[in-house]
């Protein structure tokens, strides 16, 4: 029988400053009171699992193409998508169509993860979409209360009022095929989940998405970030996450480290 495949899709980068993945990371001082913010360049991605018998998932789906129409100004200016790789470009150079996927993980509904929900109308996968009950209540809820459709890094445009969408909200931890677990991460938003894959040769993945950033966050100790929607809750799923890896022996992937990005193996390569 063939085994469970990991395809990490590159799909560009984001630049922003730092201070949205890291508390404070150039604070002014007595003698500089006005340094420059820190300006960084950091990777965003999809993973393709490739599964016996759940067929092949994909964990987030990255930006818009139409970002610079469906993103809010400000948005634009604070996280532009600065090498922008279309995911369907990506599942191309798999000889694969948004047709060929049986169901969408989101790890949470940010437009970085969340940007390329519709191209999958009409698709399998659009009828098979895994969101963190958490995470659909609470974008859902602050891009519908008030006259602004966009709400931090959410963009309501990717993710509501998609005929042919059907989301399947998640509960609790668990095993959605064998081998392929989700697990709430939250902290960065109240829904975040991450996907936990395990692989007959190159044993556990577990990736955090925003869960966690960067190594940065993972400490230890645990470095909060700017952008957070519960601090304490972000710590907690640090140390979730650091239980998980020791229980696994796994190797952890985070949600936008850059230098861990440069070392992971890219697709069309693949772990298997
Ligand atoms: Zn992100």
């Amino acid at each position: 029988m063939s085994q469970t495949k990991v395809y990490i899709l590159d799909l560009g980068v984001l630049e922003c400053d730092e201070v949205w993945l890291a508390s404070a990371p150039n604070p002014g001082t007595l003698t500089n009171p006005n340094p420059p913010a820190n300006w960084v360049t950091v990777p965003t991605y999809a993973v393709l699992v490739d599964h016996p018998e759940m067929g092949r998932v994909l964990f987030d789906c990255g930006c818009s193409p139409q970002w610079k129409s469906r993103w809010p100004e400000g948005l634009q200016g604070v996280f532009p998508w600065t090498r922008e790789v279309p995911l369907v470009e990506k599942l191309k150079e798999l000889n694969l169509t948004p047709n060929d996927i049986d169901a969408l993980i989101v790890s949470h509904l940010h437009m970085d993860h969340a940007g390329n929900i519709d191209l999958f109308k009409g698709t399998k996968a659009g009828q098979n979409v895994y969101v963190h009950k958490k995470e659909l209540e609470y974008a859902f809820y602050v891009t519908h209360i008030g006259p602004e459709p966009n709400v931090g890094a959410y963009v309501k445009a990717d993710f509501s009022d998609i005929p042919g969408i059907v989301y399947k909200p998640v509960l609790e931890d668990g095993e959605l095929a064998r081998g392929l677990e989700v697990v709430a991460l939250p902290g960065h938003t109240p829904g975040v989940m991450g996907m936990v894959v395990h692989l007959e040769k190159e044993g556990t993945l577990i990736f955090t998405s925003d869960g966690v950033y960067s190594s940065k966050n993972y400490g230890p100790p645990a470095n909060i970030p700017g952008l957070i929607y519960d601090s304490l809750g972000f710590v907690n799923t640090v140390e979730k996450v650091r239980k998980l890896q020791k229980k696994y022996n796994a190797k952890v992937i985070f949600g936008h480290d850059p230098e861990q990005f440069s070392a992971l193996k890219l697709a069309p390569e693949f772990y298997e």
